[in-house]
């Protein structure tokens, strides 16, 4: 690729860079939240065998906190474990003794819907599964044995089908930003700013009560003109609380994404025979390769699956944007767990003809360094041929969006759903909330 071939956006910002100190090692750790998404989808949970009904959640709110004991951490896939106890109670047995329940906060009283609550076989009472977005945490033990009605958005149904093979007629896709009616209650679907698909929902109950649960989500000031929300007193807020925590700063994903857009650019101009990789997982963050592409003026190249994957968004401008073909780009999206220095340099090396060095980005959550509010802080890890970035790119609200998103619904009532296993960090975020709703209402 010629540097002709680049755009001319952001050439001031490029030429304004100051030069990137070449230092060392960024710590990554691990927020209270037990571990980031993995994009694998585990096999071990499946639909239960059916099961007599001994207690309906469609009637009378049914679904109340009584099932306590069962507050378990939200989204904490159950990889690894949980296939047993599902195989154990594989005989028609009634009781589901040892068997998983969903825990109430995935159960939106009054309406028998349930919310990412795939992992718990046929939940009673449930007339309609919804699913706010795909990512294996939260779509965890739907396969395509599954035989309820699954509620999405286009794109989430898209993957849900092409990467499941949920059969078709279970997968019912509603239109964003729409008023629909399911089983007599309306519900639209907002955007979650999260991964492509991912929805926020808001269920309107026929007795007026408004209840929305935010799925996965990074909140930012436009969520507050979505007309739906404007002037809509909401009830109950299911939140995602990942980073519900002060420490948990970080730039705008705007920052981050020219940031390493500029950083491919000053390196593609200095050093043509650069290759550039991006790290990723099967859904989410797609916005760092796509900006990074834009600007060279390149496709960009990823495995079939990634391939497979990147046509379910509904998108003609990504569907030109990607190949298959490793030697038609000098833009590479490597799986995240590749994108090391063992990794990338056995990637080089099977491009050694044509490449002298790799320039990699791994986007990442939030990541503890000094200063991490700023992507002026961000350093590269440099080892020979190949110089590695994380880019500090959140899916998820950071503590001060939170903040702000929460006192501009000013739900009645709060129901967290990250990092609610642990009493410790329950009451504090239950401290947090009444901080922000109290004062003036
Ligand atoms: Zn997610």
């Amino acid at each position: 690729m010629t540097s002709k071939a680049m755009k001319q956006m952001d050439i001031g910002v490029f030429f304004g860079l100051k030069p990137k100190p070449l230092t060392t090692k960024t710590e990554e750790k691990v927020p209270l939240r037990s571990q980031t998404p993995n994009a694998v989808s585990s096999q071990n949970a499946r639909p239960a065998q059916k099961r007599k009904a001994t207690g309906s959640l469609g009637d009378s709110g049914g679904v109340t906190e009584n099932v306590s004991g069962v507050l378990v951490p939200a989204a904490s896939g159950t990889q690894g474990r949980g296939g047993k106890r599902f195989r154990q109670n594989g005989t028609a047995e009634e009781g589901g003794r040892g068997k998983k329940q969903c825990p109430f906060y995935k159960k939106i009283p009054g309406t028998g819907f349930t919310v990412d609550a795939f992992q718990y076989g046929e939940i009673e009472g449930c007339a309609a599964y919804f699913l706010t977005h795909f990512h294996s945490d939260h779509y965890g033990g739907l396969t395509k044995k599954f035989r309820f009605p699954i509620y999405c958005s286009k794109i989430t149904g898209n993957l849900v089908q092409s990467k499941l093979r949920v059969e078709k007629e279970f997968v019912n896709c509603l239109p964003m930003y729409t008023e629909c009616t399911v089983n007599g209650v309306k519900v639209v679907l907002l955007d979650a700013n999260h991964c492509p698909g991912a929805v926020l929902l808001l269920f309107i109950l026929p007795n007026g009560t408004s209840i929305l649960h935010t799925g996965d989500f990074r909140a930012e000031p436009s969520m507050e003109r979505y007309p739906a929300l404007l002037g809509r007193k909401i009830h109950t807020l299911y939140l995602d609380t990942t980073y519900c925590s002060p420490e948990y700063t970080f730039p705008p994903q705007q920052e981050a994404v020219q940031f390493a857009v500029n950083a491919a650019f000053e390196m593609m101009t200095l050093h043509p025979r650069t290759l550039v990789v991006c790290g990723t997982y099967s859904v989410g963050k797609e916005k760092v390769f796509l900006a990074i592409a834009d600007v060279l003026g390149c496709k960009v190249c990823m495995s079939q699956d990634k391939y497979k994957t990147m046509q379910c968004l509904e998108s003609d401008e990504i569907r030109a944007l990607v190949t298959t073909d490793w030697h038609s780009t000098a833009l590479h999206v490597l799986p995240m767990m590749q994108v090391n220095f063992k990794g990338l340099n056995a990637h080089l090396n099977k491009f050694s003809g044509r490449y002298d060095r790799i320039l990699a980005f791994k986007p990442t959550g939030w990541t503890y360094s000094e200063g991490c509010g700023s992507v002026a802080d961000i350093r590269p890890e440099i080892r020979g041929k190949v110089t590695l970035y994380g880019i500090p790119y959140s899916e998820h609200s950071s503590f001060s969006e939170m903040k702000r998103f929460v006192q501009f619904i000013k739900p009645q009532k709060i129901i967290p759903t990250v990092n609610v296993g642990n009493w410790k960090s329950r009451t504090t975020m239950e401290k947090y909330f009444a901080e922000w709703l109290s004062g003036p209402r």
